[in-house]
């Protein structure tokens, strides 16, 4: 299987493998992805439940796989400590932050201009800092309304590869790995959240949807960050 050449129907992947072939299909995209960009393919880690485990997941394929958390002012309390454990236990995990000043209540204002400006530009900043050619994330096609749209590999900015090696499982997989692996979640699980964001965007909800809890009252309701939609890189994407 070459991560160049996966082109199978995706949604039947997702209904067709059990959770053992996705572990391991999961294993060999990073596998292949790290035999070819070495120490430049970096895990981008929101410290979510899907971020924690394919940042297990590269650990396995090799210890010394470098990643990156992008923090906001806004993170609930519980996430900043569990952020902190694990950077403590993972020192190759590189925070970074944007501090500048924006107006107050942006988020309910312009929900898109302030995750442009305290994510997106901060994952800009690691991309260019840390020299990544291949950034890895814990995309899911089955999340949401706004995550059916992507491949296991991925080229969205001419130069930088991004690969999405948890595509194809579902919620209850993850749940699965994070229980037989003996996983860390964020805390915040425990209190019923499913999708974690910053504190003033996410809620509790019972929604089928996964990620309904994020920006409700927004047009940003269910959606995106910008991360995984806005160039990432100078040039104009492609
Ligand atoms: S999730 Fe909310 S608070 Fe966080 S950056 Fe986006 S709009 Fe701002």
């Amino acid at each position: 299987m070459s991560i160049q050449e996966k082109k199978e129907d995706l949604k039947t992947l997702v209904e067709k493998l059990n959770f053992k072939e996705k572990v391991e299909r999961s294993k060999a995209i990073i596998q292949q992805a790290y035999e070819k960009y070495g120490d430049s393919l970096v895990v981008a880690n929101s410290l979510g439940k899907d971020s924690v485990v394919v940042w297990d997941l590269a650990k396995r394929v090799d210890p010394k796989i470098r990643g990156f958390i992008v923090t906001t002012r806004y993170k609930p309390a519980e996430t900043i400590k569990f952020m902190k454990s694990e950077v403590e236990r993972y020192p190759e995990l590189k925070v970074y932050k944007n501090d500048t000043e924006i107006p107050e209540r942006l988020y309910e204002t312009d929900p898109d201009k302030c995750c442009d400006l305290l994510k997106v530009i901060p994952v800009r900043q690691a991309v260019e800092e840390m020299g990544v050619k291949c950034w890895v994330t814990g995309l899911r096609c089955t999340e949401g309304r706004t995550r059916t749209d992507f491949e296991e590999t991925e080229e969205r900015d001419a130069g930088l590869i991004k690969l999405n090696p948890i595509l194809i499982w579902k919620e209850r997989e993850v749940w699965q790995y994070l229980a037989l692996c003996g996983v860390k979640v964020n805390q915040l699980y425990a209190e019923g959240y499913r999708s974690l964001g910053c504190e003033p965007c996410t809620k509790i909800t019972v929604d089928d949807n996964e990620r309904a809890g994020r920006w409700i009252g927004t047009s940003k309701c269910g959606g995106e960050c910008g991360i995984h939609t806005r160039p990432l890189t100078d040039g104009d994407g492609i």
